[in-house]
């Protein structure tokens, strides 16, 4: 979170560039005039051995020299699918842990909060089936 910056707050920027982020992109999401969510994701085999953060601190020092970060926040998404079993024991995956990640996007909350009921609604209609 980068505040004292300046961009168009009724925007959201997207960049892509295997410069600044190899396999994904960088964002800067308003939260207020002069305040943004500034970020990126990366595919981390693609990059030279820079981690995200090396690659964001760098693209925000040429973008927003003079932004004051007041939060930071990390994380990782398991946007690859497999065939492994979604459902562990008695109970069903969903969301990230069930690998609903958008691929090209990265992004998955939607995913997670709709993919939650819809995987409630099939478990309960699979028991009325009984
Ligand atoms: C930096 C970053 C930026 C992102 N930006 C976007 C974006 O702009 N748009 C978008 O759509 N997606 C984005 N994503 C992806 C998005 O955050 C995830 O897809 C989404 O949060 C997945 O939701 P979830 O409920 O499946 O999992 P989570 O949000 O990870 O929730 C799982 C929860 O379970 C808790 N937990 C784990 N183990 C246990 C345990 N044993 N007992 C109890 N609790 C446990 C965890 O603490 C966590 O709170 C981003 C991800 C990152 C890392």
């Amino acid at each position: 979170m980068l505040q004292g910056i300046d961009f168009n707050p009724d925007a959201i920027y997207l960049q892509f560039s295997n410069a600044i982020a190899p396999g994904g992109y960088a964002w800067i999401f308003p939260k207020a005039v002069g305040v943004a969510n500034v970020g990126l994701g990366l595919v981390a085999l693609k990059t030279n051995g820079r981690n995200a953060r090396e690659y964001l601190d760098a693209w925000i020092a040429r973008r927003f020299p003079n932004g004051a970060r007041t939060g930071y926040t990390v994380g990782g998404v398991h946007r690859a699918y497999d065939d492994q079993e979604d459902v562990c024991g008695r109970c069903h995956d969903r969301g990230d842990a069930a690998h609903m990640i958008n691929p090209l996007s990265g992004g998955g909350i939607v995913n997670a909060d709709e993919g939650g009921p819809a995987r409630s609604r099939g478990a309960a209609a699979a028991i009325l089936r009984r």
